[in-house]
């Protein structure tokens, strides 16, 4: 028996985003059927739509999906029907990267996530009876229904039963990403100094994090004001608008010594260039940012290997989404992670509102509540 549905279909960046009717297929063995609630918008959605990242369309987007569980398969033993999850990106299982529970770097990440069908090539949505590009990041949840998979779906602890859908939505993607590559990925230490590129939601996680880690000094960086007015109240301890300021010399003022962390959420190759030429000694340049395919960028081999520097490449802040999510929900909950400040809801017909907010930047995180 297969779930009707309606979903947004992506059209491609010429298009708005169009509500229709869709049919779900069952979930297999190791598949959960989620009724959606809420769903974050996020940045990768849009390079999607514009077709940076090559997933086949028309598809169904959304990577940022929280709901409640109608139907699992046979083999899924963590979540049942009527309980409450977060999904998130999907892996394999079975890898090098995934052996050592380190999934957002799975060897299959591709298939697993951007091919428009499950791995083996079988779709799980179709539209009058011929399929349709879903699956996106193991679930594709701008929709009131979506397939998901037992690996990429945490269930919410009743500890966070009081906590809204569209709180809890946004957590599985960006956020997660931001806070995970300071707490997991780079490790910041108490007390080392941390600048951070851009302050969207990656940013701003990431800031959130560094306060909880105790980073001191915390920078923010980045081009508005309103922005860096709300990096400040979630714990940035200075701020620097690049427009009008001078960053590099700021930071060089302010840590005379070097940073312990940069952190790049720009993909800019000369904002990265420079805040690796910021580092201390054993100091880190985390990237998050997607530069365009083809851009190199160039370090003083000196200054690199001399101090022990590092540049690395983050994805997903190294999230392994059934330790990190509750770990994230248990700060959220004490109020050390207060990301709700970042959100504004949207009903799920006005998605291309919601897109244009997140696009302009007048919202840092609009998250899509579905119709009950
Ligand atoms: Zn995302
Ligand atoms: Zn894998």
């Amino acid at each position: 028996m297969t779930t009707q549905a309606q979903a947004a279909i992506c059209y491609g960046s010429e298009k708005p985003f169009s509500i229709e009717d869709i049919r779900l297929d069952d979930p297999r063995d190791d598949e959960v059927l989620v009724r959606i609630v809420a769903c974050g918008v996020c940045h990768t959605d849009m390079a999607v739509r514009d077709q940076h990242i090559p997933v086949p369309l028309p598809a169904i987007l959304g990577h940022e999906g929280a709901g409640v569980v109608e139907k699992v398969g046979s083999a899924v033993t963590h979540v049942k029907p009527g309980d409450r999850v977060i999904m998130s990106f999907d892996s394999c299982g079975h890898c090098p990267s995934c052996d050592i529970h380190k999934p957002t770097y799975c060897y299959n990440f591709f298939p697993y996530n951007w091919i428009g069908t499950r791995a083996d090539g079988s779709p799980t949505a179709y539209q009058g009876g011929t399929p349709l590009n879903a699956n996106f990041f193991g679930q594709s949840s701008f929709a009131t229904y979506a397939i998901a998979h037992a690996s990429n779906t945490a269930r919410v602890p009743d500890s966070a039963a009081h906590l809204s859908m569209e709180t809890l939505a946004p957590l599985g993607c960006g956020l997660m990403t931001g806070a995970g590559a300071v707490l997991r990925s780079m490790a910041v230490r108490k007390g080392l100094p941390i600048a951070v590129f851009g302050t969207g939601a990656v940013g701003l996680g990431a800031i959130m994090a560094a306060k909880i880690a105790g980073a001191n000094p915390i920078i923010a960086v980045d081009i508005h004001d309103s922005r860096l007015a709300l990096a400040k109240e979630l714990g940035a301890t200075h701020t620097i608008n690049d427009k009008s300021q001078n960053a590099v010399d700021e930071i060089r003022a302010l840590c005379p010594q070097g940073l312990g962390y940069a952190f790049d959420t720009t993909g800019i190759n000369k904002i990265i260039e420079q805040a690796f030429s910021l580092l201390a000694p054993l100091g880190i340049v985390g990237i998050v940012g997607a530069s365009a395919p083809g851009d190199m960028l160039t370090f003083d081999e000196s200054n690199f290997m001399g101090g022990g520097r590092r540049v690395m490449g983050i994805l997903g802040g190294d999230s392994d989404i059934h330790g990190f999510l509750p770990e994230l929900i248990e700060h959220h909950m004490a109020g050390r992670f207060p990301h709700d400040k970042l959100i504004k809801t949207y009903p799920f017909d006005a998605i291309n509102e919601a897109f244009h907010a997140g696009e302009s930047g007048e919202v840092v995180k609009p998250v899509l509540l579905m119709p009950s």
